[in-house]
C-alpha cells in the first residue's frame, strides 16, 4: 500500500463493483472520488470508522458498536475497510434487498462468525447499541434494558428453543415482527 495509488478506480474493480452493487459506473466513480479524497490511503481504519459513528451518535458512546459493524464490513478481515468493502456495505445498507440487509444484520450479531447467534452474542450487541444510543430514544418497558430485549427477541425467534438463532430463524422472526427491523437500522 504505497501513497502513490492511482486516483482513478482500476477497470477490474469497477467491473466487479458494477456486478456486485447495482450502482452505475458514474455513481461508483463519484463514490470513489469522495472516498479517495477523504481517505487518501484508500482505506478506512477502525479508528476512522469510530469517528464516523461518533459524529452520528453524539449523545452516546458508539465505540463498541462501531467495532462490531467494522468487523462485519471488513470482509477479508485485514483490519481495514477498502473501497471495495466500503461499496459492498453501502449498496446493501442503501439499496440492497431485504434478505441481504438481514444477512448483514445477522453477521453483526453473530460475533464469532460460527453461523449462530447466542444469547451472549445478542446481549453484547444490544449492550453496545444501548450505549451508543444513550438517552436519545424512549424505550418501552419490555425492552428497557439489553437483557430484556435479548429475552424478548429469543422468545420470538428461537423456535426450537435451543438457545441460539440460525439465519433462518432470524429472517423468519424479522418477517413476522418487522418492528425488530427498527433496531437493526442503525448502521
Ligand atoms: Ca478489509
Ligand atoms: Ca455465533
Amino acid at each position: 500500500m504505497g501513497l502513490n495509488q492511482s486516483k482513478n478506480i482500476k477497470p477490474k474493480m469497477l467491473e466487479e463493483l458494477l456486478q456486485i452493487t447495482g450502482f452505475s459506473a458514474q455513481e461508483i466513480f463519484e463514490w470513489y472520488q469522495d472516498f479517495h479524497k477523504e481517505y487518501p490511503q484508500n482505506h478506512l481504519t477502525v479508528r476512522e470508522f469510530k469517528k464516523l459513528y461518533a459524529n452520528f451518535f453524539p449523545s452516546g458512546d458508539s465505540n463498541r458498536f462501531a467495532e462490531h459493524v467494522f468487523r462485519t464490513f471488513d470482509l477479508n478481515n485485514d483490519g481495514t475497510i477498502d473501497f471495495r468493502e466500503f461499496m459492498c456495505a453501502i449498496s446493501v445498507t442503501s439499496s440492497g434487498r431485504m434478505e441481504q440487509k438481514l444477512r448483514m444484520a445477522f453477521n453483526i450479531y453473530d460475533v464469532d462468525g460460527d453461523g449462530y447467534i447466542t444469547r451472549q452474542e445478542m446481549l453484547e450487541i444490544f449492550n453496545a447499541m444501548y450505549k451508543m444510543l444513550g438517552n436519545s430514544i424512549r424505550l418501552d418497558d419490555d425492552v428497557s434494558t439489553p437483557e430484556k430485549r435479548t429475552e424478548k427477541v429469543f422468545r420470538q425467534m428461537d423456535r426450537n428453543m435451543d438457545g441460539k438463532l440460525t439465519l433462518d430463524e432470524f429472517i423468519d422472526g424479522v418477517k413476522q415482527d418487522p418492528s425488530i427491523l427498527r433496531l437493526l437500522n442503525v448502521f
